[in-house]
C-alpha cells in the first residue's frame, strides 16, 4: 500500500493521461498551459528579484544565436579564398586579412561575452536562490502549526528547499538558451534552403522520437523524486541522526550507529532500484533514437558530398553546408535538451509554487480584526471545545468547559497524554477548535490580530528552545520586542536562578552557546537550559504567562520555587502551570485535573484533598513515594 504522502504529493503533478485519441489534444493543452504558468512565474520571481537579469539573458540569447552562422561564414569565407589560392588564383592577402582579423575578434568577443555572462548569471542566481529561500522561511513563519504534524507538508517542504537553490536561474537560462538555439537554427537552415529546402526538414522530422524519449523521461523523473521523496527524507533523517551532536551519547551508548546506517542504505536501496532503472531505459531509448539521426545526417553529407543537390561547391561552402547539418542538428539537439530540462524544472517548481501558495488558516475570521488590550487582567472562556488533529480518528479534547480569571494562577495536572498541552495550544491559538469556542474577554479568539493575540501569551514549552546565540539573547528571546536593557535580563536570570551559571561563562551574558559556530561556545546542562528557558519567562512581559513542563528536570522542591515567585512577581496577571508533579499544584488558585481529554476536577487544593477524588488519589500516591525516597535519602 502506498504511503498518503507519497500518493497525494505525486498525483498534483498528473495530468490525466488521455484514454483515446479524442482527448489527446486537450490532454496536451492541460500539459502545455501548466508548463507556460509555471514558467510565468519563475520569470516573476527572477524579475522580482533582479530585473536587470532578464535584460542580459535576452542579449546573449540574440547573441548566442547569431554568433555561431557569423562565426561559419567567416570560417567558409577564408577557406574559399584559400582554397582560390592554392588554385591558382590572384590572392589577394589583405581581404584574407581582414578575414583572419574578423575571425579572431569573433573568437575573443564570443569568449568574452560568454564569460562575463557565466559571471553575471552565478552572481545573480545567488540572489534570486536567497530570494527564494526568504520566500520560504516567510511562508513556513506563517503556515498554521497544524500544517507540521502533516508528512505532506514536510515532503512539500524539503522538496520546495532542496529545488529553491539554481533551479529558478536553471530553468531560466535554458529558456534563454533555448531562443538562441531557435535563432540559430533559423539562420542555419536559411544558409541550408540555399541548396536544398526538403533537407532541414528531414532534419526535425528525425528528431522527433529523440524530443519523445526525452519529455516522457523528463516527466517520469520528476514523478519518481516525488514519488520517494519520504525514502529522501528518511535518507537525511538517518544520516543526520547519525552525526546529530546531542544524540551522539546515546547513538554511542545504545550502539544504534549501525542500526541507523542499515536503515539508511535500505532507504537509499528502494530509491536507488527505480532510479537506476529510469536512467538505464532512457539510455537505452537515446541511443536508439541516435542511431536514427546518425544514419539520416550520414546520408546528407554524402549527398552533399555526390552533388546531389547542387554541382557546384566551392570547398569552404561545402564546409558551411556540412557545417549547417550538423548545427542545426546539435540545435535541435540542443533545444530538445533544453526544453526538456525547462519542463522537468518546471515540474518540480510546481512544487514549490503549491508550497508558497499555502495559505495560512490560523488568521482573524473578521475583516476588522479585534485589538488585544494590553497590560491588563484577562478572561478565558472554552465553551463546548472538542478538538482533534489532522488524520487522527478521535477526540484529543472532549467538551471542554472552563473559565480562567484574570489574575489566577492556574496549575494543569493529569497523566501523560491527557491533553494538558493541546489544551493550551487551543488557549494560545495554535490551534483552532474541531469545534466549540475560545473566547478572549467575552470575543471569540478567532477576531482579534494574531500577532498581537501571540505577543500578550509568554509559553514556554516542555521541549522549549535552545538557541546557538548568547546567554543573554537566549533571555531577550522572551521578549524581542522590549527594550528593557540589560538590568531586566540580569534581573530575569536571577529569578530564574540561570545567573549562577552564566556569570561564571567567560563572556557573561556575552558568551555564546553551544560550539555550531564558535569554538569557544557554552555547553550547558539540561537543568541550566531550563533555568535559562523559565529566565526568557521571567523576561516576557506577557499578560498570560505558560509553562508546560519546562521545570522537569528541577527538583521538586526547585519547581515549587519557580511557581512561587512567578505566582508572587505576577500579582493581577494570570498564570499557566502544566505540572505531573502535584506538590506544585498546592499553590494554584485553581486546579485542573485532566484525563482522557475531559476536565474530570476543578478548584483549589484545598477543595480537591477533601472531595477524595481523582486528585486527592494521585496526590496521596505521589506524596508517600516521595517520603519513602526522603526516608530511604535519611537513612
Ligand atoms: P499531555 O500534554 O497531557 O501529555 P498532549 O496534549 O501532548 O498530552 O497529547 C494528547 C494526545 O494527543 C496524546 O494522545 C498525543 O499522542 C496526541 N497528540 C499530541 N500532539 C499531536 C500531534 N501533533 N498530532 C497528533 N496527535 C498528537
Amino acid at each position: 500500500m502506498r504511503n498518503i504522502s507519497e500518493t497525494s504529493v505525486n498525483d498534483r503533478y498528473r495530468v490525466p493521461k488521455p484514454r483515446n485519441f479524442a482527448e489527446l489534444p486537450l490532454y496536451l493543452k492541460r500539459l502545455a498551459s501548466g508548463f507556460f504558468s509555471r514558467l510565468f512565474y519563475i520569470f516573476k520571481l527572477v524579475w522580482d528579484t533582479k530585473r536587470s537579469l532578464l535584460f542580459v539573458m535576452l542579449f546573449m540569447a540574440a547573441f548566442n544565436g547569431i554568433m555561431p552562422v557569423v562565426g561559419s561564414i567567416i570560417g567558409a569565407a577564408i577557406i574559399n579564398r584559400l582554397a582560390d589560392a592554392y588554385s591558382g588564383a590572384l590572392l589577394t592577402f589583405g581581404v584574407i586579412a581582414v578575414l583572419l582579423v574578423l575571425q579572431f575578434a569573433y573568437t575573443f568577443i564570443n569568449q568574452a561575452v560568454t564569460r562575463l555572462y557565466a559571471t553575471v548569471t552565478s552572481i545573480s542566481g545567488e540572489q534570486v536562490s536567497n530570494h527564494v529561500k526568504m520566500l520560504i522561511m516567510d511562508k513556513a513563519k506563517q503556515v498554521d502549526m497544524a500544517k507540521y504534524d502533516s508528512p505532506d507538508f514536510y515532503a512539500r517542504m524539503e522538496n520546495a528547499n532542496r529545488e529553491a537553490g539554481m533551479r529558478p536561474i536553471q530553468i531560466m537560462s535554458s529558456t534563454f538558451s533555448v531562443l538562441s538555439v531557435v535563432i540559430s537554427i533559423i539562420s542555419y537552415i536559411a544558409v541550408l534552403f540555399a541548396v536544398s529546402w526538403w533537407s532541414p526538414i528531414l532534419i526535425v522530422l528525425v528528431s522527433i522520437p529523440v524530443t519523445v524519449v526525452n519529455f516522457v523521461y523528463r516527466r517520469k523523473n520528476v514523478n519518481y523524486m516525488f514519488f520517494r521523496s519520504k525514502n529522501r527524507r528518511q535518507m537525511d533523517y538517518y544520516a543526520s541522526t547519525v552525526i546529530d551532536k546531542d544524540l551522539v551519547k546515546e547513538i554511542r551508548m545504545f550502539n544504534l550507529g549501525d542500526t541507523f546506517t542499515e536503515k539508511y542504505k535500505n532507504a537509499f536501496d528502494e530509491y536507488y532500484s527505480g532510479l537506476r532503472r529510469l536512467r538505464i531505459e532512457e539510455t537505452l531509448y537515446g541511443v536508439a533514437a541516435a542511431a536514427l539521426t546518425t544514419v539520416v545526417y550520414c546520408l546528407l553529407y554524402i549527398f552533399i558530398a555526390k552533388g546531389v543537390f547542387r554541382h557546384e561547391f566551392a570547398v569552404g561552402d561545402f564546409s558551411l553546408y556540412t557545417g549547417a547539418i550538423t548545427a542545426i542538428g546539435a540545435g535541435v539537439s540542443n533545444l530538445i535538451t533544453s526544453t526538456a530540462s525547462i519542463y522537468e524544472g518546471t515540474l518540480f517548481i510546481e512544487n514549490l509554487i503549491t508550497f508558497l501558495d499555502e495559505k495560512p488558516t490560523i488568521v482573524p475570521c473578521i475583516e476588522e480584526p479585534r485589538h488585544v488590550r494590553r497590560n491588563t487582567a484577562h478572561t478565558i472562556e472554552f465553551r463546548h471545545v472538542y478538538f482533534r488533529y489532522q488524520g487522527m480518528d478521535r477526540d484529543v479534547l472532549k467538551d471542554i468547559n472552563l473559565t480562567i480569571h484574570g489574575g489566577e494562577t492556574v496549575v494543569i495536572v493529569g497523566l501523560n497524554g491527557a491533553g494538558k498541552t493541546t489544551l493550551v495550544k487551543l488557549l494560545t491559538r495554535l490551534y483552532d477548535p474541531t469545534s466549540g469556542t475560545v473566547l478572549l474577554d467575552g470575543h471569540d479568539i478567532r477576531e482579534y490580530a494574531v500577532d498581537e493575540l501571540y505577543d500578550m501569551f509568554g509559553m514556554i514549552f516542555q521541549d522549549f528552545g535552545k538557541y546557538a546565540v548568547t546567554a543573554g539573547e537566549n533571555i531577550v528571546f522572551g521578549d524581542i520586542e522590549r527594550d528593557a536593557g540589560e538590568s531586566a535580563r540580569r534581573e530575569a536570570a536571577e529569578q530564574s536562578g540561570a545567573n549562577v551559571f552564566i556569570e561564571k561563562l567567560e563572556n557573561g551574558y556575552d558568551t555564546p552557546l553551544m560550539r555550531y559556530f564558535d569554538a569557544n561556545g557554552a555547553e550547558l546542562s539540561i537543568g541550566q537550559w531550563q533555568k535559562l528557558a523559565i529566565a526568557r519567562a521571567f523576561y516576557s512581559d506577557s499578560d498570560i504567562l505558560i509553562l508546560d513542563e519546562p521545570t522537569a528536570s528541577l527538583d521538586p522542591m526547585a519547581e515549587q520555587d519557580i511557581f512561587n515567585r512567578f505566582n508572587e512577581l505576577r500579582k493581577n496577571k494570570t498564570s499557566i502551570f502544566i505540572s505531573h508533579r502535584l506538590s506544585s499544584a498546592t499553590i494554584a488558585d485553581t486546579i485542573l485535573v485532566m484525563e482522557n481529554g475531559c476536565i474530570v476536577e476543578k478548584g483549589s487544593h484545598k477543595e480537591l484533598m477533601e472531595k477524595k477524588g481523582k486528585y486527592f488519589t494521585l496526590f496521596s500516591t505521589q506524596a508517600a513515594r516521595y517520603v519513602e525516597e526522603k526516608d530511604a535519602v535519611d537513612d
